[in-house]
């Protein structure tokens, strides 16, 4: 079936979210950075609600989580939350967070991986200060037998990430992958680039706000890129494809897909995140599929809640409610 077949039938409702959804999704991103709202919801957004979305603020807070996920079949990967260090002192200090982040899950023997920022690494001071930190984790991260995955930041960010990650392959570093968004014109193109390296990546439908010149304003258009890039990615004769979506239709269409194709089962997994369709998350552990689960830890959760809440408007409704009963 070719991905045009599988654009969902609209119902009333889903017509009235479909409208409503961007308008709102634009409206908290762009308060993300009003002084009033960081300063009301980073004093009190813990008790309010974060802690649905994040494993705790310290990694003592998160092995616990990590491993209750991981006896529940699910894979699971952690973040030091946190991006756009100010200066190289934070930078190192963020490594080094990450060394012990590392040291720590291969003590307690947990099928967990990292994912990190390249600006939570310096990339905003200059490329090679996070080439060369990047490079340091990814060393580190072979020597303890784990993995770590580059995460996608905005559109501007996109050229150095990908840079930053070829410069790793080709070092001879094979125990990292990145992510590609399904929402920026420029996907495609990045996807066959990077298609000979045979590739670990994650494909996401893209959380920032972007402008209609770099990435595809409408929902239906996101969708349908998400199907056509996800299966050109498990048709590919190698490299390693990570599913990172909630959306049911799509989990399901290429599920469908990776059957007809022959895909095996340990080239690809689904990924979702901490606190969103736990269930989801079971269902498809019990039906034999891979299932990772991102977990992220830190007190530094701000920007990370507020990309959850914009993706869901009952989320923020549910944490605007809890906040005003303070
Ligand atoms: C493992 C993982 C890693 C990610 N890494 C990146 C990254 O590196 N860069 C990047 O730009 N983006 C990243 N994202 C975020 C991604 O881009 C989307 O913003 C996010 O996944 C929401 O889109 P969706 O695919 O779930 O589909 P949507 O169409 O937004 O949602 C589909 C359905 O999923 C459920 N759902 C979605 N979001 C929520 C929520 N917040 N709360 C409750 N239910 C929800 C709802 O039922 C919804 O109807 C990542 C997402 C995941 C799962």
């Amino acid at each position: 079936m070719a991905s045009a077949d599988v654009v969902v039938r609209p119902t009333k409702w889903s017509k009235v979210a479909v409208t409503l959804n961007p308008i709102f999704r634009k409206g908290v991103l762009a308060a993300t950075h009003n002084r009033a709202v960081a300063a009301g919801v980073r004093r009190y957004g813990m008790q309010c609600g974060a802690a649905r979305f994040v494993a705790g603020e310290t990694i003592d807070e998160a092995v616990p989580v990590l491993r209750s996920l991981n006896q529940k079949g699910l894979r699971t990967n952690t973040t030091l939350l946190g991006e756009h260090v100010r200066d190289e002192t934070m930078a190192r200090e963020v490594v080094t967070a990450y060394r012990i982040v590392l040291d720590r899950i291969a003590a307690e023997r947990l099928t967990t991986n990292v994912a990190l920022k390249l600006t939570h690494l310096g990339l905003d001071l200059g490329e090679e200060l996070a080439y060369a930190n990047a490079a340091e984790l990814v060393a580190h991260a072979a020597t303890r037998g784990n993995f770590i995955r580059i995460d996608m930041e905005e559109s501007t960010r996109v050229d150095a990430t990908l840079r930053i990650y070829r410069r790793l392959r080709e070092a001879g570093h094979d125990n990292l992958g990145t992510v590609l968004q399904a929402y920026l014109h420029r996907t495609e193109a990045d996807l066959e680039g990077l298609l000979p390296l045979a590739p670990n990546l994650r494909l996401v439908k893209g959380a920032y706000l972007e402008p209609a010149t770099v990435a595809y304003p409408k929902k239906a258009d996101v969708d349908a890129g998400f199907l056509r890039l996800a299966q050109r990615m498990l048709r590919a004769a190698n490299g390693f494809t990570a599913i990172a979506t909630h959306d049911e239709r799509l989990i399901e269409h290429l599920i469908g897909f990776a059957r007809r194709e022959g895909v095996a089962g340990d080239r690809f997994e689904f990924q979702m995140l901490y606190g969103i369709r736990p269930q989801l998350q079971a269902d498809l552990v019990r039906r034999g599929h891979r299932v990772l689960v991102a977990t992220p830890f830190g007190p530094d959760w701000y920007f990370y809640l507020m990309r959850r809440l914009a993706e869901r408007p009952a989320n923020a409704l549910f944490f605007a409610q809890n906040l005003a009963h303070r």
